[in-house]
């Protein structure tokens, strides 16, 4: 659908409209006219994805997880999927500032870059990938299967809409999923999931004609009954679908500022010995700083002109 009125037009007896089209939806900005509550753009990262052969787990949080962060330019998270078929994804949030995103924003999921494009990737960027990818080789022992490395640059957002449901002459005109409200660190799908009750209860009591619905209010505190209270479906549909956003902006907002915290751990960690000493006690640490250490030297001694962490890339770690 591209135009919202030629979609009434088609169902001229239709009462309740509803926008689901995610970002890209045409009902936010034809209808609600793109008005916002909020829509802020929280932090810059790469993600790299890519397949390993077997079963592969996640680096250990105390043990091996600093001891590798504390060679790389940036935050890393990684996530590890399920294996199926004997090969299980990889994908590695790589959190980075909004110069390297616009360097970099020609790869997308659709079109990714991939490390043959190694002259397109910043060298900082390019370094902690090295680096992550030496420390999941030999540390977690993973196999990376050769050509499933794929880099997209993405931003990680917090977008809500003024208002989630209104009526329109006389029709009913909802907005349900990222169409409506979407927040980064992979809460969105399960809390628009968590709107879907809400939008069920509000169209039941339409298609029912219940003007109002009995509501209860929750109670201050356990010691007190709750009382009930009247809302129409669409102020119903609007009140809860509110309180879950005002909730996720704080929550959101309160994990940005510990990705500081950790970014600031994280650098306190490079000026120690002890992430690596703790790390040189793991199997594959060893080989793990070996190959770091090796890597540097190399750099330290190659002569200027291609970067020599792109050689690396290149020729080791894949
Ligand atoms: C790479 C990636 C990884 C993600 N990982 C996670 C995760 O791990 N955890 C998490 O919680 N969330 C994750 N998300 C977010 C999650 O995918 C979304 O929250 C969820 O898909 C939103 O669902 P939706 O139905 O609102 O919108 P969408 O899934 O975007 O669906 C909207 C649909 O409407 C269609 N559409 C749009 N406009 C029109 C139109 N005008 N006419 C007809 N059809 C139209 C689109 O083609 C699409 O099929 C991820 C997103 C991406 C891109």
């Amino acid at each position: 659908m591209k135009d919202f009125n030629s979609l009434q037009q088609r169902y001229p007896e239709t009462e309740n409209f509803v926008g689901s089209g995610g970002l890209r939806g045409i009902v936010h900005p034809q209808v609600f006219g793109n008005e916002d509550q909020i829509n802020e753009k929280l932090r810059y990262a790469a993600e790299v994805k890519y397949k390993v052969e077997g079963k592969t787990n996640p680096l250990r949080k105390l043990t091996q997880l600093p001891g590798v962060l504390s060679h790389t330019n940036h935050i890393v998270s990684e996530y590890i999927g399920h294996e199926k078929n004997g090969v299980t994804p990889v994908s590695l949030r790589i959190f980075g500032d909004e110069n390297t995103y616009q360097q970099m924003k020609e790869a997308t999921f659709k079109n990714p870059y991939t490390l043959a494009d190694a002259d397109k990737i910043e060298d900082n960027l390019l370094k902690t990938i090295q680096v992550y990818l030496s420390g999941r080789k030999n540390i977690a022992k993973e196999v990376m299967i050769d050509n499933t490395l794929k880099i997209a640059m993405i931003t990680l957002s917090l977008y809500a809409s003024k208002i989630f449901c209104k009526r329109v002459e006389g029709k009913n005109i909802f907005q349900i999923g990222e169409e409506g409200f979407a927040c980064p660190f992979y809460r969105s799908f399960s809390d628009n999931a968590r709107c879907v009750p809400h939008f069920v209860t509000a169209m039941k009591a339409l298609f029912e004609n219940k003007k109002t619905l009995n509501v209860n209010k929750m109670p201050s505190s356990m010691m007190f009954y709750s009382s009930a209270l009247e809302m129409t479906p669409l102020e119903y549909y609007q009140d809860r679908v509110q309180k879950l956003v005002t909730r996720e902006i704080g929550a959101i907002h309160l994990m940005n500022s510990g990705l500081d915290l950790v970014g600031s751990a994280v650098i306190s960690l490079r000026s120690t010995s002890i992430p690596s000493y703790k790390l040189r006690m793991r199997t594959g640490g060893r080989a793990f700083l070996n190959e770091i250490n090796n890597n540097n030297n190399n750099e330290a001694n190659n002569d200027v002109g291609e970067s020599a962490a792109r050689r690396k890339v290149g020729c080791s770690i894949i």
